[in-house]
Formats: structure tokens, C-alpha cells, sequence
């Protein structure tokens, strides 16, 4: 009965109705937390995961050698790799794909490289419209850690005294 008395009141009273506009009341003036992405983005790590790149050194030669490790330990096999030995005996890769619909940013090819070749960059804000449009390819790689080499080079040194 007195459960009955009890909501009969506050169904009268509007108790409900006021706790709710004192809690919007509340955070009408608390400070606003509200992110206007893309002007504004929050703090990232350095070891950030995101879309992949692949670096060169500063004259201009692509650091990967062909080595394949980071395809072998991909455990979504995700990348694709062809090799060819150069006249000087030196490996270069002819083709070094990654499906970025099957990976799953672990890690694990960035970890593995020898050479801080492959990277994971800080970029999340990329798509693709149609099929096809995210199975990057070397050149599309190599692209991607030609424009952001800066902020790769200081978030591996930002991570090097953890490493
Ligand atoms: S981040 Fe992981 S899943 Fe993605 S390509 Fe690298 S090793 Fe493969
Ligand atoms: S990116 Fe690194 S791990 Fe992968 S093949 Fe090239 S050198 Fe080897």
C-alpha cells in the first residue's frame, strides 16, 4: 500500500521528471568534454596503431629488405610480399600488399621488422569507397611514410627507451 502511496505521489509531484532536468541542469554548465573532430582530436600515443606506411632512410632508400618476417608473423595474412635480388646483391621487395580488411592491427609486422620498415601511423580517418580501395599497395604505403616520416621518426624515438 505504501509502495502504491509512494509512486502516486511522485507521478504527481513530477519528483522524476525534476531529477532529470536538474541532472542536464548539472552538466549545462560542467565543462564541455565534446571533441570537434577533425579540428580538434584528443592525445595519441606514440604507439598508436593505425594505417600502415612504409619508411625510407633520408637518401631516399626504402629500408625493407625483403625479409618477410613481418608476413610470416602476420596472424591474419594480411600481407603479400614478392622479392627480387638486385645486381649488387642487395633484396628489394617488387610487391608488398596488405589487405586492410583482413588485418587486425596487432602489431605483430611492425614488432617484427628488422629495419623499422613497416610501421603502424597515427592515422585512423581513412576509408576506401569501393572494393579494392583498401588492399594497399607498396607504392600507396611507401606514400603514406613519405608524408608522415616526421611524426614516425619522433614516435619511435618518443618509444625507443622503452623498447
Ligand atoms: S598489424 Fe597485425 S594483422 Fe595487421 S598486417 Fe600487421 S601483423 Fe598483420
Ligand atoms: S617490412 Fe621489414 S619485416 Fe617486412 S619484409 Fe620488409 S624488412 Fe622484412
Amino acid at each position: 500500500m505504501m509502495n502504491r502511496l509512494n509512486a502516486f505521489f511522485k507521478s504527481l509531484l513530477l519528483i522524476e521528471l525534476l531529477k532529470g532536468m536538474a541532472l542536464t541542469g548539472r552538466y549545462l554548465f560542467a565543462r564541455k568534454i565534446t571533441v570537434q573532430f577533425p579540428e580538434e582530436r584528443t592525445p595519441m600515443s606514440p604507439r598508436f596503431r593505425g594505417l600502415h606506411a612504409l619508411r625510407r632512410y633520408p637518401n631516399g632508400e626504402e629500408r625493407c629488405i625483403a625479409c618477410k618476417l613481418c608476413e610470416a608473423v602476420c596472424p591474419a595474412l594480411a600481407i603479400t610480399i614478392d622479392m627480387e635480388e638486385r645486381a649488387d646483391g642487395t633484396r628489394r621487395t617488387t610487391r608488398y600488399d596488405i589487405d586492410l580488411t583482413k588485418c587486425i592491427f596487432c602489431g605483430f609486422c611492425e614488432e617484427s621488422c628488422p629495419v623499422d620498415s613497416i610501421v603502424e601511423t597515427r592515422i585512423f580517418d581513412y576509408h576506401g569507397e569501393k572494393r579494392g580501395d583498401l588492399n594497399y599497395n607498396k607504392a600507396m604505403l611507401l606514400a603514406v611514410g613519405d608524408k608522415h616520416e616526421e611524426q614516425i621518426a619522433r614516435d619511435k624515438a618518443a618509444d625507443a627507451p622503452y623498447r
